[in-house]
């Protein structure tokens, strides 16, 4: 086979939870499946932000409730079979059920889920161009040091997280809110040198900033921030360092990531002096890369509203359920949530995976067609893997039957193991 022209019958292109999910769920459906992402590694944020937290595998209620099967399933059960899976825990002070992660455990077992899920894996490769006739993409055009790559397919989905794939289409997009505002971006950090019994008092934390700025730190954002003691390293992620920019602009982007690993330095030097027990703390990471929460959102036949989402309400055409309550994040601030009803979960239907103006191209994750409310919450990873599951099992079955029928897709979604 030409190297530089290839043929699938479906492309994913992007590799985070989505884009993971949405291949194997693919391939599972028998389709030769390819995977693109520009980054070394499978995981998006989990692994290329440090984003060390799976959220929205489980709603909020008591006794905890599982929403998300599937793929996700898999890749928890993958870490469980490498001897990394270290969850449900759930946050005493929010009522929020998470997954903290190891980062090299993450990259391995998404890397062993990917194949054996029968995926064909292209990493290093971004998508730059997409070529469309009659409401369909035809081929997409991804370069890698050897210069242009066209990849052919039936059916495409776009989990890039920047809604990319949808963008080269021609697809309808929206920025943000629509009014130029979106969350702020926050440079994760990983912390180490810290004693495993000292334990994380918030409070302590909140007051040493604060202390610090009055007393003329000026380039100190959050105050009150996030703070998890990570598996396996003992190491501290911690999430104050915000950042108001547009994660599509290379001008925005570079200066975020300076001044945010400016702060990320002299947050840890307000920890070292303030707070007992990280005197001898380390940076062991910052990023990778600045963790962009918000850019475009794909316009779809149908958008998720918020009302939609507090109200946990089901539809009939559900393909994935989102149990984390509506999360925003405003440059500075504390995260501020809104609870679902019940703390239970609400349905996402398949009309707000398709592209409008498409018949074979899909989305998934963090750009679903969704408004600014629904956004908050179906943008944690839990979800977007099983958005990204119903997105990749409905493209497949467009690509054997050149049409999509819902009872088809959720069955299919059911047979691989998906809540629906
Ligand atoms: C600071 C921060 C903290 C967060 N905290 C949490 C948390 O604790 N728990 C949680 O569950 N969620 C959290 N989130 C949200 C969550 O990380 C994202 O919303 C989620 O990762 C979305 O998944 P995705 O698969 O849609 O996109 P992403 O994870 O962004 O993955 C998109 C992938 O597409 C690839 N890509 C993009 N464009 C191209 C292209 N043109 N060609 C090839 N590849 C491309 C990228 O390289 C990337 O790998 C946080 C986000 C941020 C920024």
């Amino acid at each position: 086979m030409d190297e530089r022209r290839q043929r699938f019958d479906v492309v994913v292109v992007g590799g985070g939870a989505a884009g993971v999910a949405a291949a194997v769920g693919a391939a599972q459906v028998g389709c030769r499946t390819l995977l693109v992402d520009e980054n070394p590694y499978f995981g998006g944020a989990a692994t290329h932000r440090s984003v060390l937290t799976f959220c929205g595998f489980f709603a909020q209620q008591d006794p905890i409730l599982q929403v998300v099967g599937g793929v996700g399933a898999k890749v928890l059960e993958e870490l469980d079979r490498l001897g990394v899976y270290f969850g449900p825990v759930r946050n005493p002070g929010t009522g929020n059920v998470i997954i903290p992660l190891d980062p090299e455990a993450t990259k391995y077992a998404l890397d062993r889920v990917v194949l054996q899920g029968g995926v064909s894996p292209r990493l290093h490769c971004k998508v730059i161009d997409a070529f469309v006739e009659n409401g369909e993409v035809e081929a997409i055009e991804c370069v890698d040091h050897h210069g242009r790559i066209v990849i052919e397919a039936e059916a495409f989905v776009d989990t890039s997280g920047e809604a990319d794939l949808t963008t080269l289409a021609g697809g309808r997009v929206r920025f943000g809110d629509g009014e130029g505002n979106v969350q702020a971006g926050t440079m994760v950090m990983r912390i180490g040198g810290v004693p495993k019994d000292v334990e994380l008092n918030r409070a302590v934390f909140t007051e040493a900033i604060f202390e610090a700025k009055q007393q003329g730190s000026s380039s100190l954002t959050k105050e009150k921030g996030i703070l998890l003691r990570l598996p396996i390293s003992g190491d501290i992620l911690a999430m104050f360092a915000d950042e108001p920019l547009n994660g599509l602009d290379s001008v925005s982007l570079t200066q975020a990531e300076i001044t945010a690993r400016h702060q990320a330095w002299s947050y840890l030097d307000v920890f070292r002096r303030r707070i007992p027990g990280f005197e001898n703390a380390f940076l062991v990471q910052t990023g990778p890369s600045i963790g962009v929460r918000e850019t475009r959102h794909v316009v779809g036949q149908h958008t998720l509203s918020g009302e939609d989402v507090i109200n946990g309400v089901r539809h009939q055409d559900a393909v994935a359920r989102g149990g984390w309550p509506a999360e925003f994040h405003k440059a500075g601030k504390p995260a501020e949530y809104y609870h679902i009803k019940d703390l239970s979960f609400y349905d996402i239907p398949l009309r707000t995976l398709s592209v409008l103006g498409f018949q074979n191209l899909w989305c998934a994750g963090r750009i679903i067609s969704c408004d600014p409310i629904a956004f908050a919450s179906a943008r944690v990873m839990g979800t977007a893997f099983a958005t990204g599951h119903a997105a990749g099992v409905a493209a497949a079955h467009y690509a054997l039957m050149k049409t999509v029928k819902l009872e088809y897709v959720r069955k299919e979604l059911q047979r691989q193991g998906a809540l629906v």
